[in-house]
């Protein structure tokens, strides 16, 4: 048996066993590729879903998983500009620094929002330049990225082209269906007006109807100062704002304190899948949706 064993691994390297090993840098970018790799590919995320993905520590196993990667697969739109680049610099993977056959940023198959048409300058904090990263939460955007993600793997691997680009037929046919009770759960919502953290819930807004006229940060990225929490609370004060939306991972120290002067209710939400529990991306918008409806 042993020799048996011994015999099968010269004949088939580990490597191409494990098919075609992807790296996302987000969880729900995690949780898109598995659903589309299925058993083809093995995927490893290096932000947490409790991590805010613009800051995420550079730890050396993350460069080490980036050495071994058939795909890196990226939100792009420099939201990891401020660790990936370092990373992939360590690693000295061809196969995944810009431009490599593995190098997929999925910020192509996205439709934007807020892309800037003026000059931008530092001055306005950590504006993206080519447009707002937080697309995934739009569910047709999530169905776009599959789509794009499995044409790319079954580029990679053509031997499975079949079995990507079907897995990836079968997410769009699931997240389209939930969509709809998606948007049937979270109707109220259209019309109101809500405040978030951060600059992250745009999609969201635009896809549900409903606007966000102030933030707790005064610019992406940077925290609040007693000022602009007096302007915080005047506008939910005045607009009659019930909710506020923030990802765990944001301070809720400002937001506790608005809540409590007016009466809003805090909904503080996942970051994104929790990719290690096997969280699918619709299951993960399950979740997000009822969290926000059982708010509001
Ligand atoms: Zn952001």
């Amino acid at each position: 048996m042993r020799i048996l064993f011994a015999f099968f691994v010269l004949l088939f390297p580990l490597h191409a066993l494990a098919g075609l090993k992807v790296v996302a840098t987000v969880p729900d970018l995690a949780a898109i590729a598995k659903e589309v790799g299925g058993d083809k590919v093995t995927v490893s995320v290096m932000a947490l879903p409790t991590q805010d993905p613009h800051f995420v520590d550079a730890r050396p196993n993350l460069a080490l998983d980036l050495s071994r990667a058939d795909m890196l697969v990226l939100v792009g739109l420099d939201l990891e500009i401020g660790w990936l680049p370092t990373l992939l610099t360590g690693a000295r993977n061809p196969k995944v620094q810009v431009g490599g056959t593995g190098y997929v940023d999925a910020s192509q198959f996205a439709t934007l929002l807020e892309v800037p048409t003026q000059k931008i300058d530092r001055a306005m904090g950590d504006i993206h330049p080519g447009g707002n990263p937080h697309y995934l939460l739009d569910p047709k955007n999530a169905v776009r990225v599959a789509t794009g993600l499995g044409d790319r793997m079954a580029a990679l691997d053509p031997a499975n082209a079949a079995a990507y680009k079907a897995n990836a037929a079968a997410f769009a046919t699931a997240v389209d269906k939930a969509r709809a009770g998606w948007e049937s759960s979270l109707g109220k919502l259209r019309g109101k007006d809500i405040l978030t953290y951060h600059k992250s819930m745009v999609y969201l807004a635009t896809w549900l109807g409903f606007s966000v006229p102030a933030t707790i940060e005064p610019k992406p990225g940077i925290p609040p100062a007693p000022a602009h929490v007096v302007s915080v609370l005047q506008t939910v004060q005045q607009r009659s704002i019930k909710t506020i939306l923030q990802e765990e991972y944001y301070p809720a120290t400002t937001a506790e304190l608005v809540a409590s002067k007016t009466g809003a209710k805090l909904v503080r939400l996942a970051g994104g899948a929790d990719f290690a529990k096997g969280q699918t991306y619709k299951a993960r918008m399950d979740a997000l949706v009822k969290a926000i409806a059982e708010a509001s």
